[in-house]
């Protein structure tokens, strides 16, 4: 690339997925200038940051060449040419796929999980493999058998997790788009902790085919983005109904684009007081306060007197239900199909080997608390337990969106914490998901938006929407995006500026 050229794609590289597609298809900047400015951007951070496992150069190249022919021919899908980053737990054909795990640090599959098709069929450029809390359990990316990630805002700090690499690397301009997973909260908090947008669709919008499977009845693979318009974008290329996948809902996949622009008034906003927990620091709940004036100054309906009382019981049923369904999809890691392996002279010593070297403390942690739950003599007592107040919690939902568009809600109690500030505390790290775990519970689609700072951290907002109206999120999160100018908002490690 000649100079000129590679400052512009620098340029372009500022700016969000939908500006660049513009740019392609004007012909301002070629789909491989622009994977090489941000192949250039991430390895400059990447010593200060390591938000990726595996980077793809060589792939992405190949990839943006394509796009390339396709932008010529004029037929190219409107991600095409756009640098993306893709979570470590999406399996990636002849690409090390992870989970940061030294269960799979050397597994690479021999298929692409249902998304990552759908995005090489848009004509997307994958930049690389992010990083995570090994097999996505954990709130901060320290529990990765790669190394923590760094927030870009403060690099002492926690990017949130478990997808925390796909935060911070769209964060800190690297990519402008990104995919995470969402079980707990997943994509939504590390989201609110680097300052950008992250949602977590519907459950059964987007197939998990293919996607390194932790807690199957309540993930699902969302998007990162720097604004509305680019989270929207991306969740319409790999949303719908997948015959690989029977958990996804025959439910047509609206043109999101659409609900765009449409502003806030008259949406009928709700704030449920269970998510204002004892403990929520001041400057989290002084922003989201903040916010829901700007909603009601724009139009919107502020309802205060909403209570979802069993909301309270989500974390617990979620340590049950989600360990129970860890527990059983992690019983396939035993050395002989696939992935780590220890030898030793009997099955058994060779099971427990891989087992033991191959799972980290926190996944163990989750195998034995789910194989507890759904033990003779405390299924009942636990599991089943467990799975009928989900029932109740779905069911407030439920009625709550009967009047409402909308519920309005923190996303975390606090800013990203400092590293090592939890690690030695499950239960101090479980109680930072209180207010995502909900929507996971429930399957209703939430998204985080950055909605100001508190402590010169970023806050994040949580809406969340009745069931398949991601619209209604998109177009409320455009909205109170366009008032409280995002764009402005850039962490010191930005660009170039790496070591
Ligand atoms: N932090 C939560 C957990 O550790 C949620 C993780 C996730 O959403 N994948 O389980």
């Amino acid at each position: 690339m000649n100079g000129v050229a590679d400052f512009r794609a620098r340029e372009l590289l500022d700016l969000t997925a939908h500006e660049q597609a513009a740019a392609l298809r004007a012909g301002e900047v070629t789909a491989r200038g622009l994977a090489e400015a941000s192949i250039a951007r991430v390895r400059a951070q990447e010593p200060v940051l390591n938000a990726y496992i595996t980077l793809m150069d060589d792939e992405a190249l190949a990839m943006a060449d394509a796009a390339d022919e396709r932008l010529r021919a004029g037929n190219a899908a409107p991600l095409a040419g756009i640098p993306i980053g893709v979570k470590d737990l999406l399996s990636t054909r002849g690409v090390k796929t992870t989970a940061a795990s030294n269960m799979l640090r050397d597994f690479t599959p021999i298929v692409d999980c249902t998304v990552v098709t759908k995005l090489r069929e848009a004509g997307a450029v994958f930049i690389g493999k992010t990083n995570l809390d090994e097999f996505a359990m954990g709130s901060s990316t320290e529990h990765s058998k790669f190394g923590v990630t760094h927030n870009p805002w403060d690099l002492d700090r926690v990017p949130g997790g478990s997808s925390g690499g796909s935060a911070a690397t769209v964060a800190a301009g690297g990519v402008p788009l990104s995919l995470g997973t969402d079980t707990g909260g997943s994509i939504r908090q590390p989201a609110a902790c680097c300052g950008i947008v992250g949602l977590k669709p519907t459950y059964g919008r987007v197939s998990r085919f293919g996607v390194i499977a932790f807690a199957s009845s309540l993930e699902q693979v969302g998007p990162f983005a720097r604004d509305a318009e680019d989270a929207a974008l991306l969740l319409s290329a790999i949303a719908g109904l997948d015959p690989l996948d029977s958990t996804t809902a025959p439910v047509p996949v609206p043109d999101y684009a659409a609900m765009l622009g449409r502003g806030l008034d008259g949406l009928r906003v709700g704030v449920p007081r269970e998510f204002f927990v004892d403990g929520m620091e001041p400057g989290v709940r002084e922003a989201v306060e903040r916010a829901i004036d700007v909603f009601a100054a724009n139009g919107a309906i502020i309802d205060r007197d909403v209570s979802l009382p069993s909301v309270a019981a989500a974390l617990p049923v979620y340590y049950i239900i989600a360990p129970s369904e860890a527990s059983a999809n992690l019983a396939r890691y035993d050395g002989v199909k696939y992935g780590y392996h220890a030898d030793a002279d009997t099955m058994w010593e060779e099971m427990e080997l891989t087992r033991g070297q191959g799972f980290g403390d926190e996944v163990k942690r989750r195998i034995m608390l789910g194989t507890y739950a759904l033990s003779t003599g405390y299924y009942d007592a636990y599991y089943l337990k467990a799975q009928k107040v989900r029932t109740v919690i779905r069911r407030e939902f439920a009625a709550a969106f009967a009047s409402h568009d909308l519920l309005l809600t923190p996303t975390a109690p606090t800013v990203a914490f400092r590293l090592g500030e939890k690690v030695g505390d499950p239960v101090a790290m479980y109680l930072n998901d209180l207010c995502t775990i909900p929507a996971n519970i429930s399957g209703n689609p939430a998204v985080s938006i950055p909605c100001g700072f508190s402590e010169g951290m970023p806050v994040g907002l949580q809406l969340v929407g009745g069931m398949f109206e991601e619209g209604t999120l998109f177009r409320a999160a455009d909205a109170y995006g366009a008032v409280a100018g995002w764009k402005a908002q850039r962490p010191p490690i930005y660009g170039e500026r790496g070591r």
